[in-house]
């Protein structure tokens, strides 16, 4: 991912705590041979005439109550492993999925928490979580994609995406250090229930952190203008998208939310908005370029003074993009046709503004 989110937007984890402290609570007295405690029992005020929350726990232990002391350490067992973020993210750490327990429990489990994840909402925990977050959020974009634009806080909700997924890790389901605001497209088109920590496979795998510290950069420097195909005056680069960063935590972001392909359909459908774009402010800003210093300069004051160093809407692959066309230009077999061609399409810009169709 690109960016990171603010781990003091977790802090407001009291919804999570409580339910997670009365599961265990739950778990330990039928062990030592006692019944549950009630819901309302040492529960915080605002959790504990809620009827839903109440149903779904007393449910949830009666088909607990049903099982053998070793089936119910391997619940325990679950609930401690997949709240253990973010140990459980490096790959290794032992994360049990909701089907490796005894199947009478799954449904009440899920539905437990759930339950747990619709208070979020209507005691506006999540609504919180989302100011502080959008209010230090670079480019205000979805950060695993970088292209789509976050509404303010107050206006339609983004996605809160549940990283480990709630249908195989349920008791991280309202868990805030496992629950990340994300673009509609990154979570329902591409993300979906993909398992982050698992492949395909079933082998564990490492991912990235959304209140970590670790991210990725965006490098198009092993791009190869003209050679992407394309007829006209505007032929494709062929792309060639790097990722920076750690390996095997790229490589499961790219996997699941198919960032290589939807970054070389990005830089593809707009190379030629930004080409032109580019071309008028060149021919009003600094006039017609012929030699290859005029162009490199050019474009050195156009990736400056004019391109985001932020994310937001794919600015990033946009300046990757003139950065690696700069490069391209200032040395290299390619250079002096690429020059060129930029000489050339800024002068046509200038014929067009002079003489208008
Ligand atoms: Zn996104």
């Amino acid at each position: 991912m690109l960016n990171v989110y603010p781990i003091s937007a977790t802090v407001e984890n009291w919804v999570h705590d409580a339910i997670y402290a009365k599961v265990k609570a739950g778990l330990k007295a039928f062990d030592q041979g006692n019944t549950a405690p009630d819901w309302s029992h040492e529960m915080r005020v605002e959790l504990a005439d809620r009827e839903a929350l109440k149903t779904a726990y007393n449910a949830f232990c009666t088909a607990v109550q049903e099982l053998g002391p070793r089936q119910r350490g391997k619940i325990l067992l679950a609930l401690e492993a997949q709240n253990k973020i973010p140990d459980v993210f490096d790959g290794a750490t032992a994360c049990p999925r909701l089907d490796t327990l005894p199947a009478r429990i799954r449904k009440p489990t899920k539905a437990l928490f759930d339950a747990a994840f619709a208070m979020l909402k209507s005691l506006k925990v999540r609504d919180r979580q989302y100011e502080v977050i959008f209010a230090e959020l670079p480019g205000r974009c979805c950060p695993f994609c970088g292209i789509e634009i976050f509404e303010a806080p107050g206006l339609a909700r983004e996605d809160l995406d549940h990283y480990l997924p709630r249908t195989l890790y349920p008791f991280a389901g309202a868990n805030l250090r496992n629950l990340a605001p994300m673009g509609g497209k990154c979570n329902r088109a591409y993300k979906n229930v993909a398992d982050v920590i698992c492949d395909g496979d079933g082998h564990r795998r490492r991912c990235f952190d959304p209140y970590g510290q670790e991210r990725a950069e965006v490098s198009l420097m092993g791009s190869r203008p003209f050679e992407g195909g394309g007829a006209g005056p505007f032929p494709l680069p062929a792309w060639q998208i790097d990722f920076i960063g750690e390996a095997q935590a790229v490589a499961t972001w790219d996997q699941v939310f198919d960032i290589r392909r939807r970054y070389e359909g990005k830089v593809s459908s707009h190379f030629r908005e930004w080409m032109e774009h580019f071309a008028d402010w060149c021919q009003r800003e600094v006039g017609l370029i012929e030699t290859q210093q005029e162009v490199v300069k050019a474009l050195d004051r156009y990736i400056t003074a004019v391109l985001q160093r932020t994310h937001g809407n794919g600015e990033h692959l946009k300046r990757a993009m003139f950065e690696m066309m700069r490069q391209r230009c200032e040395g290299g077999d390619i250079s002096e046709r690429l020059v060129l061609w930029f000489s050339n399409l800024v002068r046509s810009q200038r014929r067009m503004v002079e003489e208008p169709a």
